[in-house]
């Protein structure tokens, strides 16, 4: 039986791994290793208990005795902490998947690898703060990398069968999030329940924060540039407001491959879980009568400075991806505590740029996980100091 373990089991794609896995036949189809969740403990544990699998594990310290008594007399062994998080990650498994979010899921994801898993990547941010090294270590373990992030995903199948050296461009599609049609003046008194009204996508909070800014889309772009390995003029954003076409991939013949869906997770986290082939997934059938038409319009920089800051971080690259990854990530811990205006966090994050690369430590490739864990480690004491600054 092939062995599958979930990192961020709780969470939004989480939760749609295991309905797929469950739908797959449960606990008589698959060999469950490990389960991890953060404060969401007692569904963790019923998530373990239905699929017998050998450890959950809790992010935090503090939850390991609930998820014990959740556990009780299951036969599920409960860890907790970050060290138990690794050790999960160093159980052998067939299949992971990689779905904590923020930088947190570099690690375990980084020693699936190099167990030679196959590593179903919804967690961007690995290959942003880490592309280079996520690579190599696949390599060098013969370990596969299946993107599970919509567009990823789309580019990865709509490859499929070709010569990676005629690819012309790829297009990333954005929804344009829960904003999209605000004036600018308007945007600046955002609040957090206004940003996270997404029109299409059913996420978890952060990500869909992430989509009305555009941060998301900026990760984006550098996950392309990282995972397909194309210069960065070759990649394109545009807003597709209905979410159909999930991405493109542009040939030098003048061929553009679309790749179209109802925007369900599901898709792609199961295309990435029956890869190489293809099974039916539980997602509704596109009609596109229905629909009626598909539209497009190219996003305005001026609106959305996250991408002039990814087509910047992607000059600099080095550490720049894991510098500005983590600065986001404390202007959106802000914005979310309500201490920072929508606008003020791409704000915060040129800021922490620029005085990051006045240290002109943000060219360097890293040589190892801790290289960027130090930059991420020093990105969030100056974002920290700039939003103290800002709020
Ligand atoms: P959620 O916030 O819904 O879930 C996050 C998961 O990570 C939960 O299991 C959560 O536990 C756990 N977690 C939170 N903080 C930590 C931590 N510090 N250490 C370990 N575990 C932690 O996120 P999503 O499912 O929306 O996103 C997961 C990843 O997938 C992100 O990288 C996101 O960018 C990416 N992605 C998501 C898409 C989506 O549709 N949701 C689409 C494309 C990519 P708990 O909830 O128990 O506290
Ligand atoms: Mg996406």
């Amino acid at each position: 039986m092939r062995r599958i373990s979930i990192f961020g089991a709780t969470g939004s794609i989480g939760e749609s791994t295991y309905d797929l896995i469950c739908r797959m036949g449960g606990a008589e189809a698959v060999r469950t290793v490990a389960l991890t969740g953060g404060n969401n403990v007692a569904r963790l544990a019923e998530m373990a208990r239905t699929l017998r699998a050998e450890v959950a594990v809790t992010a935090h310290e503090a939850n390991l005795p609930a998820l014990r008594a959740a556990l009780a007399g299951s036969g599920v062994h409960a860890a907790a902490g970050p060290h138990a998080l690794i050790e999960a990650a160093d159980r052998e498994a067939d299949w992971v998947m990689s779905a904590i979010v923020g930088a947190a899921g570099l690690v375990p994801g980084m020693r699936a690898l190099a167990h030679g898993s196959a590593l179903a990547l919804a967690n961007k941010e690995s290959l942003v703060t880490a592309g280079e090294l996520l690579l190599s270590t696949a390599r060098a373990h013969g370990a596969t990398i299946l993107p599970v992030d919509s567009e990823h995903s789309a580019i990865f199948q709509a490859l499929v069968g070709e010569d990676l050296t005629a690819v012309d461009r790829i297009i990333l599609t954005a929804s344009g999030g829960a904003l999209r049609d605000w004036p600018m003046e308007r945007l600046a008194h955002a609040t957090l329940a206004e940003a996270l009204a997404h029109p299409n996508w059913s996420m978890g909070q952060r990500i869909t924060i992430d989509s009305a800014s555009m941060f998301n889309k900026a990760l984006e772009v550098i996950e392309t540039r990282e995972f397909f390995g194309v210069r960065p003029e070759q990649i394109e954003v545009i807003i597709h407001p209905e979410s159909i076409i999930h991405s493109m991939v542009g040939f030098n013949d003048g061929a553009v491959m679309a790749h179209l869906g109802m925007p369900d997770m599901r898709h792609p986290i199961g295309y990435a879980l029956n890869w190489p082939e293809r099974q039916p997934l539980p997602v509704a059938r596109l009609d596109l009568a229905a629909l009626g038409q598909l539209t497009f319009r190219a996003p305005d920089e001026a609106r959305y400075p996250a991408l002039r800051l990814a087509r910047e971080v992607m000059e600099v690259r080095g550490l720049a991806g894991a510098a500005f990854n983590a600065a986001k990530e404390i202007a959106l811990d802000h914005f979310i505590a309500g201490r920072l205006g929508f606008l003020q966090m791409a704000a915060l994050v040129e800021e922490t740029l620029s005085r990051l690369s006045a240290d002109s430590r943000l060219g360097i490739a890293a040589e190892s996980l801790e290289d960027v864990l130090a930059m991420d480690h020093l990105a969030r004491i100056r974002a920290g100091e700039v939003a103290r600054e800002l709020g």
